[in-house]
């Protein structure tokens, strides 16, 4: 048997299958064809030893519907390929209306795996959702955005919608209740934003609690409560008791998942508390977008913008933050891997790897030594480990990481 590449000797960690050990992975015709201690050198060998490889990362929350979202939205095969990452699906960018501009202009140039939770809103995710007057039960349709999810399953796994103060004071959860009949008409799950977003309308007060004790109930199995560690109000913990909201429990206990959703919210006392308190999150999602990461060539008005951030992170610094707080390594790679395959109902494709599989693998070094990882609460902390992408293949085609979007692994911390 010849093959088009061997990754020789790397620790091969996949939580799908169990495995964890020094192997060869032999690649040919874009697929996985053999995983062996040690294969024959009958193709090209790339020496990957001392690395780790698993199967193709997902991120299961990225804002790429670049030019049409505005600055909001990133380059796609910046948050992907060129940065380890083979599948990235956006949250919510287009919509019922804009989808076709997402495959023609998106999906179908990007070297990346492209998906969406396609938007509850008739206009999407214009500018990460700026102007609250385009988001109101007004502005659903449902029977067209589960007309359009329906027609496109190959691209639309999910709904996006959001659950906070802001859009509550105006409607209520009216909105949320529509994004909820969307999932059910188009048996997708629905992925539920936590955290403040908009400004509550003048004269108004939503309590972040009773939120989340309405909102919670609405939510079935598969279905995903996002940014649980968010800095904002509204997240996991209540502000009543300081401990996770007990109605929060009974969801996990009936399959609804949590997302981490990184973005420029997530903060590390929140993380403890919810961690500590015996909740780890199922699938990661970085949540990079125009306003929390700098663009190299953009001008930078940033900061203008609700969700400004200035901590830099991407997938695999997040990953690296989960692992400080506890959560093994193994179970760390399942939240990029087999946890989102299966959130996406797509674990037959992606998020393992297995002969016969396409040949989406990420290649990552776990560096040790002293790294700062910060939030964009002022709390910063010194772990003893770092991940960081190395390369990553997309249906056997070989990607380095090139990304600007990376952290440079600089932030290592002189001993
Ligand atoms: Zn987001």
């Amino acid at each position: 048997m010849s093959f088009d590449t061997i990754l020789k000797s790397g620790r091969v960690i996949d939580p799908a299958t169990g495995r964890d050990g020094i192997f060869d992975i032999g690649i040919s015709g874009g697929k996985i064809t053999a995983i062996e201690p040690s294969l024959p050198a009958n193709g090209p060998v790339t020496d990957v030893a001392g690395k780790i490889v698993i199967a193709g990362m997902i991120d299961t929350h990225g804002h790429i519907y670049q030019h049409v979202t505005g600055k909001f939205g990133l380059n796609p095969d910046m948050v992907g390929v060129a940065s380890g990452v083979t599948t990235v699906v956006d949250q919510g960018g287009p919509s019922c209306m804009t989808l076709p501009g997402f495959r023609a202009f998106i999906a179908e140039p990007s070297k990346t795996r492209v998906l969406c939770f396609i938007s509850a809103y008739l206009v999407g995710g214009l500018e990460g959702h700026y102007y609250p007057e385009l988001y109101g039960p007004d502005q659903v349709n449902v029977a067209h955005t589960v007309r359009v999810a329906r027609e496109n399953p190959d691209l639309v796994r999910g709904i996006k919608a959001h659950a906070e103060i802001g859009g509550a004071s105006r409607w209520g959860l009216d909105v949320i209740k529509l994004g909820k009949e969307i999932a059910r008409g188009a048996e997708l799950p629905l992925y539920i934003h936590l955290g403040q977003l908009w400004p509550e309308k003048e004269g108004t007060h939503i309590d972040p609690n009773e939120l989340v004790r309405e909102l919670v109930p609405l939510m079935d199995a598969g279905d995903v409560l996002a940014h649980p560690f968010t800095r904002h109000p509204g997240g996991f913990i209540s502000t009543e008791t300081g401990d996770v909201h007990p109605i929060v429990w009974a969801a996990l206990e009936r399959g609804v998942t949590v997302d981490v959703g990184h973005g420029s919210h997530f903060s590390f006392d929140m993380a403890r508390q919810v961690i500590a308190a015996g909740i780890k999150p199922y699938t990661l999602g970085a949540d990079m977008h125009g306003y929390n990461v700098k663009i190299p060539d953009a001008s930078d008005d940033r900061s203008k913008n609700p969700f400004f951030g200035v901590a830099p992170f991407n997938l695999t610094n997040a990953m690296s933050k989960i692992l400080y707080l506890g959560m093994s390594l193994t179970e760390v790679i399942a939240t990029v891997t087999s946890n989102p395959a299966k959130m996406l109902g797509m674990e037959d494709k992606i998020g393992t790897i297995a002969e016969g599989r396409e040949a989406d693998i990420s290649v990552l070094e776990v560096l040790d030594g002293a790294f700062e990882l910060a939030d964009n609460s002022g709390v910063s902390v010194t772990a003893s480990q770092m991940i960081i992408p190395t390369f990553c293949l997309r249906a056997g085609q070989k990607f380095a990481v090139t990304s600007p979007l990376v952290p440079p692994a600089a932030h290592k911390i002189a001993a």
